[in-house]
Formats: C-alpha cells, sequence, structure tokens
C-alpha cells in the first residue's frame, strides 16, 4: 500500500517549501536524485523512484563509487515524487531543518531486466526481497549499484555498493560538491538563499 502519511505527519507545509504529497509517475523512464543534506548531521539522501513515490535511504557517508565501499543505507519514509526537484532551505523548527542541495540525479533502470515482463513488478519484488541490482544514468552516479537489506533487528538497514565495471573507480566521488541544478556548492547555497528572504 503506497502511502505518504508518515512524511505529511513529519511536516507542515505552511512553514517549509518542501513540496506536498502527491502520488505520481514519471511518464518514460525512472528516476532518482541524490540530495546532500546539512542538518543536524550532514548527510546524503537517496531517492528513487518505485510506484509513483520515491523510496528514501539515508547515507550518512554518502555514495561511493568504489566497490570495496559498502555504504549504510537506513530507509526512511517514502517521498513525494516532487521532492526531486527540491533545493533550498528547510526554516528552523521544522523536520530536517538545514539546507538541501541536489547533489545528482537522473535516470535508473534495473540490471537484469531480461525475463522481466513487467519491470515495475520485478523492481517490487525484488524491494521486497530487500535486494535491488539497478544502473544508474547520473551526472555523477554511473553505472550499476545494488541495495541490499542486512538482516538486522532494525529492518531499516541496508547498505548502497556500487558493483564492479567500467564506472567503477577509487575516486572520492562526494570531491564533486556542486549542485547539478543550480551548480552552486551547499554553502554558497545557502548564502544565496538566506540572501533572497
Ligand atoms: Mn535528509
Amino acid at each position: 500500500m503506497i502511502s505518504l502519511n508518515k512524511y505529511n505527519q513529519k511536516r507542515n507545509f505552511n512553514t517549509t517549501a518542501e513540496p506536498e504529497s502527491v502520488i505520481k509517475k514519471s511518464i518514460t523512464e525512472l528516476v532518482f536524485v541524490v540530495q546532500k543534506h546539512a542538518a543536524s548531521h550532514l548527510h546524503y539522501d537517496f531517492r528513487m523512484e518505485m510506484d509513483g513515490v520515491l523510496k528514501s535511504w539515508v547515507i550518512p557517508k554518502g555514495p561511493s563509487m568504489n566497490p570495496v565501499d559498502k555504504r549504510l543505507a537506513i530507509m526512511v519514509e517514502d517521498h513525494p515524487y516532487d521532492y526531486k526537484d527540491f533545493e533550498g532551505i528547510i526554516p528552523d523548527g521544522n523536520y530536517g531543518a538545514g539546507t538541501v542541495m541536489i547533489w545528482d540525479n537522473g535516470t535508473y533502470t534495473l540490471a537484469d531486466q531480461e525475463g522481466a515482463d513487467n519491470v515495475e513488478k520485478k523492481l517490487k519484488s525484488d524491494f521486497e526481497k530487500g535486494h535491488l541490482s539497478f544502473i544508474l544514468n547520473g551526472k555523477k552516479l554511473k553505472g550499476e549499484f545494488a541495495l541490499v537489506e542486512l538482516n538486522t533487528k532494525d529492518e531499516n538497514t541496508w547498505l548502497l555498493i556500487k558493483k564492479n565495471d567500467q564506472f567503477a573507480c577509487n575516486d572520492d566521488v562526494l570531491q564533486e560538491d556542486k549542485s547539478v541544478i543550480s551548480n552552486l556548492t551547499l554553502e554558497n547555497l545557502e548564502s544565496f538563499e538566506n540572501l533572497k528572504n
């Protein structure tokens, strides 16, 4: 059952510019977004479209292009599709207060679509099984990745892992620290947004 109730409960749309919850889908390709978020702790949010919402994970250390790095990914509440376009400041006093920057975005496909007559059905069943393999076509993140759920008591604990392919490398992709929308760093975005207010 797809629902954005948890997302709504945490937010007051009179005091934050974050998008209100509307369930919608891409017309053609599935989308993903990675937001860099300077909340009480700096982290990255990885979100991928599934069934009209954005499935969301907090990646405390951010994604890596190195297959050796297994990055902790904590699954959080589904976000509305329009959240992929949110860049700006969540004001003090609101849930997740701080600056949000669109660090990367693009489209994705299932890594193994063969034999899947219905890609979305396969996607959902892989998600339920706690093992998703997908190919990102972003500006920074490219190639095959996996999200794997850990068998811990806390059922929200996953790992984000880069698979070995021609895009895998040792370079720290987080050094590319500008927004793919505004071309500003998080710090510059914050200053710029504060000037507008
Ligand atoms: Mn966040």
